[in-house]
C-alpha cells in the first residue's frame, strides 16, 4: 500500500492554459516555458502536454537535450543561454537556440570553430538588472553577433520585474518597455518581451514571441487569481486523512507546542509534510480542503505529517480525502498563507510523491 500522497497532473489543463497564453496574444508564437522539471509537473508529461506550442524554452542544457531524446522536433530555447564552451557542440548537434546576455558568451561563439547554425537571442537588461546588456551596448553585442559566420538569426529579448505591477514607481513596465524599443529600433530580427503577466494583462506588447510560464499550469503571476484570467489548475496535491486526535482546551499540537487549543477540537493527522513540498512556514489558518470542505490547517507542518481542523466536519476522519491544492483549492492561496507564491510550492514538488497524469 503506497503512502497516500498523489499529485495528479492534468493534461488537459495544460493545453487549455496554452489556448489561454494564444488567445491573449494570437499574433505571437509561444515559447511554453518549461524549466524546473515543468514547474514540477514533469518534463516530457508538460511536453505533451504543450505539444501545441512553437517551442519549448527552460534554462537546463541537459534537460534541453533530453527533450530532443523525448522527440521533441520544434524549437528549443535556453533562456540563460550556454554556460561554457563545452556546450556549445552539444547545443549545435542538437539544434538548440540559446540566449546571450553577456560579452563573455560572445567570445565563446566567436572562438567556436565546429560548423553550427546558431539562432541566438539576445538579452537586453532593460531595467530588471539581472541578465542581459544595458541599452547603451546593447547594439554593440548585436554587431559582435552578426559577425559570426554560424549566427543565423539574432532575436531581441528581454524580460519584465513588473508586468503584475506595471505602474511600480521604482521601475515602470512602460519604462522598460521604453528602453527595449530605443536600444532596439531599426535593428532586424524578431522580438520576444512577453512573460505570464504580461501576456495577460499586457497583451499589446506580444511581439514575435511570448515565453509565458507559471499561467500554463495554472498559476496566477499576480495581478489577479488564476481563476479571474480563466486558468485550470494542473497539478492537484492529494492525500488522506491518518489519524485523529480529540484534543482539551490548553492542549498544544505538533512540534515547538505552537498551537493551543482554546476549545475542544477534533484534529485530523495528514500524510503531507515538508519533505512532500509541502511549505513549512504555512502558519495555522493555511487552508485546505478535507472530504470537500475548506477547513485550516493547525500547527507547525513536520516533515512527513502536518494537522487539519476537523472539528465542523464531524463526517470526516481516517481515510478521509484531503486536497493540499489544485483543482478545489488555488495553490497560490496556501502560497500567500506562507508567505511565497504558487511558482514555489509547485517547483518544490518532492520526488517521492507519486504522479498521476488524468485528463
Ligand atoms: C521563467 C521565465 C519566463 C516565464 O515566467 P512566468 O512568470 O512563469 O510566466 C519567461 N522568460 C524568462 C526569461 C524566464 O526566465
Amino acid at each position: 500500500m503506497p503512502r497516500p500522497i498523489v499529485a495528479s497532473i492534468s493534461l488537459s489543463a495544460l493545453q487549455h492554459n496554452l489556448a489561454v497564453a494564444r488567445a491573449h496574444a494570437p499574433a505571437a508564437k509561444v515559447w511554453g516555458v518549461v524549466k524546473a522539471n515543468g514547474y514540477g509537473h514533469g518534463l516530457e508529461r508538460v511536453m505533451r502536454g504543450f505539444a501545441a506550442a512553437d517551442g519549448l524554452a527552460l534554462v537546463e542544457p541537459d534537460y534541453a537535450v533530453r527533450l530532443r531524446e523525448l522527440g521533441w522536433t520544434k524549437p528549443i530555447l535556453l533562456l540563460e543561454g550556454f554556460f561554457d564552451a563545452d556546450d556549445l557542440p552539444v547545443l549545435a548537434r542538437h539544434d538548440i537556440q540559446f540566449a546571450v546576455h553577456c560579452e563573455e558568451q560572445i567570445t565563446l561563439l566567436e572562438a567556436y570553430a565546429g560548423g553550427a547554425d546558431w539562432h541566438v537571442h539576445l538579452k537586453m537588461n532593460s531595467g530588471m538588472n539581472r541578465l542581459g546588456f544595458q541599452p547603451d551596448v546593447f547594439r554593440a553585442a548585436y554587431a559582435r553577433l552578426q559577425k559570426i559566420a554560424g549566427v543565423r538569426s539574432i532575436t531581441m529579448m528581454t524580460h519584465f520585474a513588473n508586468a503584475d505591477d506595471a505602474g511600480n514607481p521604482a521601475l515602470p513596465l512602460k519604462e522598460q518597455v521604453r528602453r527595449f524599443q530605443a536600444a532596439t529600433e531599426g535593428l532586424a530580427g524578431a522580438r520576444s518581451l512577453c512573460n505570464s503577466a504580461a501576456d495577460l494583462m499586457h497583451g499589446e506588447l506580444a511581439h514575435d514571441w511570448i515565453r509565458p510560464g507559471v499561467m500554463l499550469y495554472g498559476g496566477s503571476p499576480g495581478g489577479g487569481t488564476a481563476a479571474d484570467f480563466g486558468l485550470r489548475a494542473a497539478m492537484t496535491l492529494e492525500s488522506r486523512i491518518i489519524g485523529v486526535q480529540d484534543v482539551q482546551p490548553g492542549e498544544a499540537v505538533g512540534y515547538g507546542s505552537r498551537f493551543v487549543a482554546d476549545k475542544p477540537m477534533r484534529l485530523g493527522v495528514v500524510a503531507c509534510g515538508y519533505a512532500d513540498g509541502y511549505p513549512r512556514h504555512a502558519p495555522t489558518g493555511t487552508p485546505i480542503l478535507v472530504d470537500g470542505v475548506k477547513t485550516t490547517t493547525v500547527g507547525r507542518v513536520s516533515m512527513d505529517m502536518l494537522e487539519v481542523d476537523l472539528t465542523a466536519i464531524p463526517g470526516a476522519g481516517v481515510g478521509s480525502h484531503v486536497e493540499l491544492w489544485g483543482q478545489g483549492l488555488p495553490i497560490d492561496e496556501v502560497a500567500f498563507s506562507a508567505g511565497t507564491i504558487g511558482y514555489e510550492l509547485m517547483c518544490a514538488l518532492a520526488p517521492r510523491v507519486a504522479v498521476r497524469e488524468v485528463e
